[in-house]
């Protein structure tokens, strides 16, 4: 999914649920589950994109995200906590990039590329955002419901 999906969705389970120690390991398990649903996002067709394109994107995308995410659940939320668990629902994305960027073929970079390859849902627009909005509404929901 995008960056700016996987911030919020890691930024709702950091508001929702208070022990890190359980809502760290969430924001990671979150990164793979969400994104076996079709989707489109920036990486899609990353072969044909020119680097510094593909790197602008993403960190724009990553930034927005960021900013996003703090005006939704920064006044609720322990920063540094709220921080991390962005952090770590972006790992995934953040570890594949040497990889797609540098064409750092090799471990842990590779891992981290043939395992979003795999479990990538893909999709394109407008329903690869549809999807996404969707499933980013319905975990703040549930979160808020559980919480
Ligand atoms: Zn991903």
């Amino acid at each position: 999914m995008t960056a700016t999906a996987h911030a919020i969705i890691g930024g709702a389970i950091a508001a929702s649920i208070s022990n890190p120690a359980i809502g760290i390991p969430l924001a990671a398990a979150s990164h793979p589950l969400v994104d076996m649903i079709p989707h489109w996002d920036f990486g899609l067709g990353w072969k044909s994109k020119k680097k510094a394109v593909l790197l602008i994107q993403s960190a724009a995308d990553l930034a927005l995200g960021v900013v996003i995410t703090y005006a939704l659940f920064g006044k609720t939320t322990d920063t540094l906590y709220l921080f991390m668990a962005i952090f770590i629902s972006e790992s995934w994305d953040i570890l594949q990039m040497p990889y797609l960027l540098f064409n750092w073929k090799f471990f842990p970079f590779s891992t981290f590329y043939r395992f979003g390859h795999h479990t990538n849902g893909r999709a394109k627009m407008p329903w690869g955002i549809v999807t996404q909005a969707a499933t980013v509404g319905s975990i703040i929901g549930v979160l808020r419901f559980v919480h």
